[in-house]
Parts: structure tokens; C-alpha cells; sequence
């Protein structure tokens, strides 16, 4: 076959359809299920407030990013099953990852944020920026569907007093508040809050997939990659193995999973050109482990370096009485607060959506954390590691707080203490944005082809430096719309 690409995330997305409509045929191979059929609910995804066997990859108990509110722990036991979201455990940071067709865009938030063109240049210094923001960046948001709200409708309707209420604070201290894009479908939002149709964001669907407004890849890139009719995908196909085939090309090693996580078959596969498109973590790990393992010892020092977690850190604030958030809270965020320059900290106005009025303001901000990480090969164990500090998030912490303790001196409010356990302030122990690993310009080429190896590449989030100032997706997009552009013009 002439190209494989391992993950269906948004740089597998990309690689594909482009490839597909340069007339080349792929065949995309993803671990995680198809999630197209409905459970026994009739809904294809959980819902955020009654997790069950379908939100985590492979745990008997989930493990969610809030694990206690108000003094109750939220996580509860179920069957071990190929859910939609992973939450790998590493030695210092739990690294949440969406599985299936579709990768993370199947359950992360859908802010669609384009980072500022000056921390854009700073973070990949060789890349061309007026070529990303004048073709890439605007090819990248049209296929991905990126629209802003209606700031009328933002300002009146109920499910987003929550963000109002961040504006308000964020405004009242003197930090500029931005509206962010996001791929959510508006029309479709306004018609959930008048009642005409079934209810995905304002039913508080996140996290374990949204069952009806937002566009995720399923509607956007892959529609297309579909319509093209030159793309196979393999869902519950998870690649082991790459290594060079005696005839020229790359051997491929897929184990079939049941939905127990089991492998009932194992298939080999030849390909004359393989992308790495299974995540930041998904891919450094295959390549440290190709690595060190002999499959591909021509790998360079680089791969598996230069890991972040985008500074992601939480945080709650308690507001006072005449400050309620609302009891229904949109799931897709639209707001963030501004502090890059001045404190390091991109914080986004989050729903808390229990369905109970909390007076909580809740935050995910976006740190300039200067640390970054490795992943290394446990030969004794098989597996890969990843040298991340529990105390790396300092930085992130100091970062926000420059923003929350500012509010909270001008409001006269205090942290919430009961999200993250026992009176703990900061969700500090995870990040949903991981980046890095095989960072472009040094495991790879300028355009992601992987040193050593003609015919094999990295097109995913594993090319960026450990942080992009924003959410991510619109980057990786974007800079696989670029690279895949080169790579058909002159590889194919
Ligand atoms: P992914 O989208 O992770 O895709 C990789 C795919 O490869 C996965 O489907 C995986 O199952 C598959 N795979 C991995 N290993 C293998 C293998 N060996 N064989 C076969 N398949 C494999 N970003 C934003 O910009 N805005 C947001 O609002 C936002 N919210 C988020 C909320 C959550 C809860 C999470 C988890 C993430 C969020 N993100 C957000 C991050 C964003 O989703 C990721 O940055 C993005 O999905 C990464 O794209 P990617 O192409 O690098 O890989």
C-alpha cells in the first residue's frame, strides 16, 4: 500500500485527506473504536455527569480531571472497556488523550484558539510565520469549522452567566477578556437553549463525547476523507511495530483489540510511506521504543526530547452570593483572560457543569512553563517512560496566580479547596494538551520527515516544542496542512 498513517487525530486527519485528494490511496490505523453506533441509551456518547463503561480506555475505575466536590469523590468503579478517554499514568502527570476515530477531537472542549503571531514565531522559530498566518492558520480554522459566538446572544442568554460572570472579575482587575473561537455548531446551541432540540453542550457533554452540536473531526476532515473514497480506516487497530521491509518501503505490525482492550489477531503490513499521527504521547513512544528496540536505530538523539504539558494547571474561585454562575453552564467555553506577556498565564473561563447553582468560577489556564520532559526506553519492563516532576508545575501555579490572586483581592473572594481533594487549590496533576517529543527541526526535517528514515514521518502534536500559548489544535492542524503540502509536492 503506499501510505499508512497511524491515529485519526487532527495531523492523521490532515496527512489523509490531502494524500487522498493527490490521488494517493491510505489506509489510517486507530487504536480507539469508531463511534458511530448508538449504546443502549440510543446515544453514542456517555454523558459528562454519568460516566460508564464507554468514557475510559481500559480502567475499572475512572479517574476523572475533578475528583471531589462540596466533599464527595465523584469516581466511581466500571467495566474495563475501550472508552473514549484515556487517562494515562505516568511516573509524575496523568496525560488525558481522546481514543477513536477521530482521536482528541472526539472529546476535548472544541476552543479553537490561533495563538498570537509573535509567540507563535517564539515557539518555532523555524518555521515560516507569515506563510502560517496568511495560508495555513486560515485553511486550517475553514477546515476545521471555526466560528466565534454571537457576542449579542453571549451577553443575555443563561448558560453562559458563568462566563459573564468571568468577564465581569477578569475586567473589574484589569485584564483584557477575549472571546474564544471554538467548532461548536451556534445555530445549533441557540436551538438547545429555546428547547427545540436534543441537548449536547447544554446537557453538559464533555469529556466522553458530545453526542450532537459540536464538530468534531467525524464531521469535518474525516466527512471529506470519507467522500474521497481512497481512505481505508482500521478502528480498534493498534500499530506495535515499524521497521524497514527488505524490498524497499516500511513492515507494519497491527494488533486487532477486542473491546476488552484484548488482541485477537495480529496482521503485518507493507507501506511505502508511514505518518506518525498517534498523538504527542502515542508517537514518542512508538519511536523511542523503535528506537531502542533495533526496529529503527537510526532514529536520532532527539526523539522522545522536548516534551510539555502546554502549562495546563486548574483552578476554582468561591464567588459571593450576588455572583451566581448559573445552573446550566454551556460545555464549550467561549471566554479566556490575557496575562501571556505580563505573567506567563492564558486562563479560559470553564463550565463547572453539576446542574446545581455553586457559585464556583472555574479555570483552565494555558502556563508558560519552562520545563520539559523525555521519554526513555524501560527495556526490562517494555515500555516507554516519561521523566515528568510532580513539582515541574510550580511554574504553571506561580503563572496563574497571577491572575487569580488579583481577582480575588480586588472581589474579596478565596479559592475553592474541594474539586482537587482535600483542601487542595490547584488542579495540578494532569494536562489535556501534551506536545512534544519529536520536535520538528530536530527529530525531524523542517517539514516533519523523521531523520534517517526516507518514507517515514511525524504530522501531529509530537512536533511542537512543549507549548503553543493556547489550545492546541488549531496549531497541529495548521502546521500539517503545511507540512503535508511540501511532502506531496515533492515525496510523492
Ligand atoms: P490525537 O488527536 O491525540 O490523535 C491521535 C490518535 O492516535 C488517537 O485517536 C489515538 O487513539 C491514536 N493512536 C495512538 N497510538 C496509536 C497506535 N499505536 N496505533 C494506532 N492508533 C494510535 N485542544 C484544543 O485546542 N482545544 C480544546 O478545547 C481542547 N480541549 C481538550 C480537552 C480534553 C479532555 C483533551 C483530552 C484534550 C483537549 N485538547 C484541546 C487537546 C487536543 O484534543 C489535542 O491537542 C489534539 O487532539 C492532538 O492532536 P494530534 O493529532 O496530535 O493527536
Amino acid at each position: 500500500m503506499p501510505v499508512l498513517v497511524i491515529g485519526t487525530g487532527y495531523g492523521g486527519s490532515v496527512a489523509a485527506l490531502r494524500l487522498a485528494q493527490a490521488g494517493t490511496d491510505v489506509h489510517m490505523v486507530e487504536m480507539g473504536m469508531a463511534w458511530d453506533t448508538p449504546g443502549a441509551d440510543g446515544k453514542i456518547f456517555a454523558n459528562t455527569t454519568r460516566p460508564d463503561d464507554r468514557s475510559f480506555w481500559l480502567r475499572t475505575r475512572t479517574k476523572q480531571p475533578l475528583s471531589n466536590f462540596l466533599g464527595f469523590p465523584l469516581d466511581k468503579n466500571v467495566n474495563r472497556y475501550t472508552g473514549i478517554l484515556d487517562a494515562e499514568e505516568f511516573a509524575g502527570i496523568t496525560v488525558y488523550q481522546g481514543r477513536g476515530v477521530g482521536g482528541g477531537s472526539l472529546v476535548n472542549g472544541g476552543m479553537a484558539v490561533t495563538p498570537r503571531r509573535e509567540n507563535f514565531a517564539a515557539i518555532l522559530p523555524s518555521v515560516n510565520a507569515a506563510e502560517m498566518y496568511s495560508t495555513y492558520y486560515p485553511r486550517a480554522n475553514a477546515g476545521l469549522g471555526v466560528t466565534t459566538i454571537d457576542p449579542a446572544w453571549f451577553d443575555t442568554v443563561d448558560c453562559y452567566q458563568y462566563s459573564r460572570v468571568g468577564r465581569k472579575h477578569a475586567q473589574r482587575s484589569g485584564f483584557p477578556f477575549l472571546f474564544v473561537p471554538a467548532v461548536y455548531d451556534w445555530d445549533y446551541m441557540k436551538q438547545e437553549a429555546a428547547g427545540t432540540v436534543p441537548r449536547s453542550a447544554l446537557d453538559a457533554e464533555i469529556l466522553y463525547g458530545n453526542n450532537y452540536g459540536k464538530k468534531s473531526l467525524q464531521k469535518t476532515y474525516i466527512d471529506r476523507i470519507r467522500a474521497t473514497g481512497r481512505v481505508t480506516i482500521s478502528p480498534l487497530h493498534r500499530v506495535t511495530r515499524v521497521s524497514p521491509a527488505s524490498g524497499g518501503g516500511y513492515t507494519v505490525l497491527i494488533d486487532q483489540l477486542d473491546t476488552t482492550g484484548r488482541t485477537s489477531v495480529t496482521k503485518t503490513v507493507t507501506a511505502d510511506k508511514v505518518f506518525f499521527a498517534a498523538g504527542s504521547v502515542g508517537t514518542s513512544k512508538l519511536l523511542v521504543g523503535l528506537k531502542a528496540t533495533g526496529a529503527l536505530p537510526l532514529l536520532n538523539n532527539e526523539v522522545g526530547k522536548g516534551w510539555g504539558e502546554n502549562g495546563n494547571v486548574m483552578c476554582g474561585r468561591a464567588n459571593h452570593l450576588w455572583d451566581p454562575t448559573g445552573k446550566v453552564q454551556s460545555s464549550i467555553p467561549t471566554g479566556g483572560i490575557d496575562n501571556w506577556d505580563a505573567g506567563g498565564a492564558f486562563a479560559e473561563v470553564a463550565p463547572l457543569p453539576t446542574g446545581i447553582e455553586t457559585w464556583a468560577s472555574f479555570y483552565l489556564s494555558i502556563t508558560k512553563n519552562p520545563h520539559r520532559a523525555e521519554f526513555t526506553w524501560n527495556a526490562a519492563a517494555g515500555r516507554a517512560e516519561l521523566n515528568w516532576q510532580t513539582a515541574w508545575k510550580q511554574p504553571s501555579i506561580d503563572a496563574a496566580r497571577t491572575i487569580f490572586d488579583k481577582i480575588n483581592k480586588k472581589e474579596g473572594t478565596i479559592y475553592r479547596t474541594d474539586l482537587f481533594g482535600v483542601h487542595k487549590i490547584w488542579g495540578d496533576h494532569l494536562t489535556y494538551h501534551p506536545l512534544g517529543g519529536a520536535v520538528l527541526d530536530k527529530a525531524t526535517d523542517n517539514y516533519g520527515r523523521l531523520h534517517g528514515y526516507p518514507g517515514l514521518y511525524v504530522i501531529d502534536g509530537a512536533l511542537i516544542p512543549g507549548n503553543c500559548s493556547v489550545n492546541p489544535f488549531v496549531t497541529i492542524t495548521a502546521l500539517a496542512e503545511r507540512n503535508i503540502e511540501r511532502i506531496i509536492a515533492t515525496d510523492l
